[in-house]
């Protein structure tokens, strides 16, 4: 069934605790998809239903709706395309200039100025009605020789960051999937938080639409290397990626998915993704012994399967995987090590990305000396690879690889509301 509407605000109600309100949604969330059964709405699922039904004691079903009549269709959740499809089903008018109205938001992030012809006004102040073109807030913490970290608000304290990295003649937006991420790599500062809240995509959509409209900034490429793994938000991933496409006009080719190494959603990524949308691998390790001690995920797919998935992603010749690597002293720097990695990347056609470890709060490791990085470039380009290492952007305002978010910012979230972790 599709959904028929989103509901700006709703009321949950525990049934255990004979109506004590338990919590509402924030006016700005629009992550509830309800379905219409008669007069009245059910709420089928959604991500933060799921991860409430996960609180100890609350017993799911007691959910009563408020101001369900406001029927608001968040803009940033559709394509052209199933915008203009939603309007024409609760209006059964309206495609034409739905697109119209779509195209021109999307272009300008106003509608300041849209204007149809006379005899379409009345119907252009239906489509209003029922469309939220609303951000949601951010504060832009600080900026950084050029590299801005926007952070944004996705209720209840949460706040998703995304950080700009001016290159040389482009820029790149680092997106967030989720806050926080259940994956736990020691490295990786997010990777502390435990996972708090998967993003919808017109969250993660929201991102994009707040660096190019709220910050006036262009946009050249689009990376999911923010907070969170990608492929364990993998349907809303993919419906940003939908959005962005068929949505702000950003063709699939400036697009990169990064992930930790989930095959079987690597696998589904494969088979549905856009061919043009790229893939980055955080290998990051030169064997099974060391990746299994610093990516608690190489337990589930150890690097053999995980090449198993590269593979399959390059099988036909056209596409390339980018490999990441994060230097760290002592633990994968070594010679030996990088000639370990290229053994293993043997076959796949890939470039190899060298990331210094970039420091955390509490730091359980160090970045090699300039010498080691170089010196590990230079072995991986005598085995053959295209070897780039990546710039350190963004240290201080705890914006580079691996510093989004951080436990200290989660105080108010009780461990209860961690909706999943792996250990290491
Ligand atoms: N979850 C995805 C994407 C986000 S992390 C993934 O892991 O691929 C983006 C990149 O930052 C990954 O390549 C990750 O290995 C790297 N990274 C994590 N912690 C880091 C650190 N402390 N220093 C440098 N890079 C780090
Ligand atoms: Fe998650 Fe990526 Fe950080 Fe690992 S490196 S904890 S997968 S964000």
């Amino acid at each position: 069934m599709r959904p028929w509407f989103l509901v700006n605000r709703v009321m949950i109600f525990s049934r255990s605790r004979k109506g004590t309100l338990l919590r509402t949604s924030p006016s700005s969330c629009s992550s509830f998809i309800c379905f219409k059964f008669g007069g009245c709405a059910k709420l089928v699922c959604s991500a933060p239903i799921a991860q409430l039904d996960r609180v100890p004691g609350f017993e799911p079903g007691g959910y009563r709706f408020e101001s369900c009549s406001v029927q608001m269709i968040s803009i940033f959740y559709h394509t052209q395309d199933s915008f203009a499809d939603t309007i024409f089903a609760q209006l059964g008018k309206g495609r034409l200039h739905a697109r119209s109205l779509y195209g021109y938001f999307m272009r300008r992030g106003t509608i300041e100025g849209f204007e149809v012809e006379p005899e379409a006004e009345r119907l252009k102040g239906e489509i209003l009605e029922r469309t939220s073109f609303e951000l949601p807030g951010y504060r832009v913490v600080v900026e950084d020789g050029g590299t801005v970290k926007f952070l944004v608000d996705m209720g209840e304290g949460l706040e998703a960051e995304a950080v700009l990295i001016p290159m040389k003649s482009k820029t790149t937006l680092c997106v967030s999937s989720q806050v926080g991420c259940k994956m736990g790599c020691t490295f990786c500062e997010t990777g502390r938080m435990g996972l708090l809240k998967s993003l919808g995509r017109e969250e993660i959509v929201a991102q994009v639409a707040i660096a190019v409209h709220g910050l006036g900034r262009q946009v050249d490429n689009i990376v999911f290397m923010g907070m969170g793994e990608p492929f364990d938000n993998f349907d809303e991933v993919m419906g940003a990626i939908g959005v962005l496409c068929g949505g702000l006009g950003f063709g699939p080719s400036r697009i990169t998915v990064s992930t930790s190494g989930v095959v079987d959603m690597m696998d589904r990524f494969t088979e549905e993704a856009d061919p043009g949308v790229h893939l980055a691998v955080s290998v990051n390790a030169p064997n099974d012994e060391v990746r299994k001690r610093v990516m608690p995920v190489n337990r589930k797919w150890n690097m053999a399967e995980l090449k198993g998935a590269m593979a399959r992603f390059c099988a036909g010749g056209k596409r390339e995987i980018l490999v990441e690597y994060v230097l760290m002293e002592g633990i994968n720097d070594s010679l030996e090590s990088a000639d370990e990695l290229a053994e293993y990347l043997r076959g796949l056609r890939v470039k190899v990305n060298l990331i210094p470890y970039n420091p955390q709060k509490k730091d359980r490791f160090a970045p090699p000396g300039q010498d080691v990085i170089e010196a590990f470039a230079k072995k991986m380009k005598e085995n053959g690879y295209l070897t780039l290492v990546r710039q350190t952007k963004g240290q201080q305002i705890r914006a580079a690889c691996g510093q989004l978010g951080g436990v200290d910012k989660v105080k108010i979230w009780t461990q209860t509301k961690k909706i999943g972790r792996m250990e290491a």
